[in-house]
């Protein structure tokens, strides 16, 4: 770890106001904050009292003395072939006209907007829309069943919901407004208004008249209408965003507008190494964080274009993603690893296709990124690959590397260090005393959480404070809910969730580390392993794998002795205790709609019992898999 890097991180903690008053000048304020930092009633934290600025004023109008003939927005959509670049002062026109609309609509300061829309153009312009008028947006990741929808529905009480007729995947139409029908009848709230941008991909949309307003007719009406922005108090919220549901209940986390907007302006400069004229490309979606962060907000704020892609990485083929980084210039690209684990079966050379002399680095979110992974695609692609760890709760990255501050070498496995103004602990669950080097500790944070953290769970400021800093006794200390180590470097490396850990005999073993150890096998492409009850033992790892190639697979004998393979890696990297009960060979594994291995339900299921909200499931065949395989057929 540099010195440098050390000096930033300790000055941010230790002269936090001047630290943070410093990173606040990169963003617009209209009116000046009078105290960066209000803590009197923790572990509430206001960022830039008294400051007065909007987001959407700082992701567009800024721009637009230096930048406006400059692109902005580059919307690419290999299902239906459209691909188009909005400049800057073309988004600005297109986002007074959704403002607009929204103001018709009677949509005002403070309001909620519900989003929920595929990866189109309009979708981030709704968003600005409505942070410009000081509104506040929801959006719901597009292709949530009707139920998820309808809850957020009553948690938010839009005004008005914004959607489109349908969206695309592989070559498929999903409908999206039918969806909206379904919940709104499902909810206790219903929105006033539904506005629809029609693609003409539904043709068998109904509308309900009165409430139902086609967007291209109403915006046909405000085409040079000029909205100016409205300024709000620093902790405005901006938005509410739920956590993807993997372990249970999503939560809805409050964003502010201040913190925001100045967290994301500084990681874009101390984080990405992103340059305003540059291109970002994140390939998540707008109803995840890291598209409200990094598709949407983070770029533009920092003055780039930013790229909207509706497709999969493997249309029209798994080269698309680097013919997309060759013809737009990306310097900076964001992804999962689930995403490259998806790539990593496909043919190496359609990475060697495109030119991506352009490409600076890769960061890689939302789950742990397995060494056999990391290095596969950083030795395909020549570049470094930064492993980064955070949560919808934090809003931009809690352990990452950081080659804006001081480059350094990173570790395969390690999301590497903490980013300036997280104070970052390992504790010891039950004392809450920090660990030694090497020991297994849970990866919490001192209050107050820096600018950007959410700031309490939408309507519920209870919830808030329970959910998050009531782990360890009496302090008041945030917990991620993940295990992680340190090791003499500094360098950490997250083991898991903390109730993804398995007791073996009185051993305790993060379900990561047997998943590393199987991911090492080299016929396996993607592994969980999750803990089941054992009268012997109390628990036994119990792993579900799928592998590179079928042949491996083929019949009863071969898959035998696949598994007895994979029981030996284990035996030779974690020892005899952390061999798994079975290793069981499935197609695919159940994930949710961000990618994520839905272990509660696999445990459940398991263990003979109900898999329990599986609403957040991207397809239930995984389900399926894991249920035929447990019941042996
Ligand atoms: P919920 O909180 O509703 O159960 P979730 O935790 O999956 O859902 P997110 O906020 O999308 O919701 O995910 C954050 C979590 O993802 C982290 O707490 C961690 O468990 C995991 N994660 C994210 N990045 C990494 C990473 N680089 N390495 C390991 N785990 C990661
Ligand atoms: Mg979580």
């Amino acid at each position: 770890m540099g010195t440098k890097y050390q000096a930033f991180h300790r000055r941010s903690i230790e002269d936090r106001d001047a630290f943070w008053s410093e990173q606040a000048q990169l963003v617009d304020w209209h009116k000046p904050f009078g105290q960066v930092l209000e803590y009197n009633k923790p572990p509430f934290a206001k960022w830039f009292v008294g400051g007065e600025t909007n987001l959407c004023h700082n992701a567009v109008d800024r721009h637009l003395k230096d930048r406006a003939q400059q692109p902005a927005l580059i919307y690419i959509s290999t299902e239906t072939g459209e691909e188009k670049t909005y400049t800057y002062a073309e988004l600005h026109a297109e986002v007074q006209r959704m403002a607009a609309v929204l103001q018709s609509l009677g949509v005002g300061k403070g309001d909620r907007v519900l989003i929920y829309m595929p990866m189109i153009a309009e979708a981030v312009f709704a968003m600005l829309a409505t942070v410009r008028i000081g509104a506040i947006h929801s959006v719901v990741f597009g292709g949530f069943a009707a139920s998820s929808l309808a809850t957020r529905i009553d948690d938010a009480q839009p005004k008005v919901m914004i959607t489109a007729d349908a969206g695309m995947r592989g070559g498929k139409a999903v409908p999206y407004k039918h969806l909206v029908d379904e919940s709104l009848r499902l909810a206790q709230t219903p929105a006033a208004k539904v506005l629809i941008v029609n693609r003409g991909l539904d043709k068998a949309m109904s509308l309900v008249a009165g409430r139902d307003l086609d967007y291209a007719t109403l915006r046909a009406q405000h085409m040079d209408t000029q909205v100016p922005v409205t300024w709000v108090e620093s902790s405005h919220p901006s938005y509410i965003l739920y956590t993807s549901g993997t372990t249970g209940k999503p939560k809805g986390v409050q964003r502010d507008t201040g913190g925001y907007a100045v967290a994301l302006a500084a990681s874009m400069r101390h984080v990405y190494q992103a340059n305003p004229g540059e291109t970002y490309f994140a390939t998540s979606d707008i109803g995840w964080v890291v598209g409200h962060s990094y598709i949407v907000y983070g770029p533009l704020i920092n003055g780039m274009a930013t790229v909207v892609y509706e497709g999969t990485p493997l249309r029209p083929d798994a080269g698309i993603w680097w013919k997309i980084v060759q013809d737009y210039k990306v310097t900076v690209m964001f992804s999962a690893p689930t995403a490259i684990r998806v790539l990593k079966k496909q043919d190496p050379a359609f990475l060697r296709k495109y030119d991506l002399s352009s490409l600076r680095h890769v960061f890689l979110a939302g789950e742990p990124l397995d060494e056999t992974t990391a290095q596969w695609i950083a030795e395909a692609l020549d570049k470094p690959i930064y492993d980064h760890y955070w949560q919808t709760e934090t809003g931009w990255a809690l352990l990452t590397g950081l080659p804006g501050v001081e480059a350094h070498a990173t570790k395969f496995g390690s999301p590497s260090f903490p980013a300036y103004g997280y104070d970052v602990r390992l504790l010891h669950e039950e004392t809450a005393a920090e660990v030694a080097p090497n020991e297994k500790g849970v990866v919490a944070v001192m209050p107050p959480l820096p600018p950007g953290c959410m700031s309490t769970v939408w309507g519920q400021d209870e919830r808030f404070v329970q959910t998050y800093f009531t782990s360890f006794r009496d302090k008041l200390i945030y917990t991620t809910f993940d295990w992680g180590t340190r090791d003499e470097d500094g360098y950490y490396f997250i083991l898991g969730r903390t109730d993804d850990v398995i007791n073996v005999a009185g051993h305790r073993l993060g379900t990561r580390e047997i998943e590393e150890a199987i991911s090492a096998h080299d016929a396996i492409a993607e592994v969980a392993v999750v803990g089941v009850a054992d009268q012997l033992k109390g628990q036994m790892p119990m792993a579900f794998a799928v592998v590179k190639d079928a042949a491996r697979i083929a019949t009863p004998e071969l898959s035998a002795a696949l598994e007895k393979e994979v029981m030996a890696k284990v035996d030779s990297l974690l020892g005899a205790i952390g061999r798994p009960k079975r290793v069981h060979f499935i197609a695919q594994l159940p994930k949710t709609r961000s990618g994520k291995v839905l272990r509660r339900s696999i445990q459940a299921i398991a263990e003979g019992r109900d898999p329990g909200d599986l609403t957040t499931l991207d397809d239930p065949s995984g389900i399926q898999m894991v249920k035929a395989a447990v019941d042996g057929k």
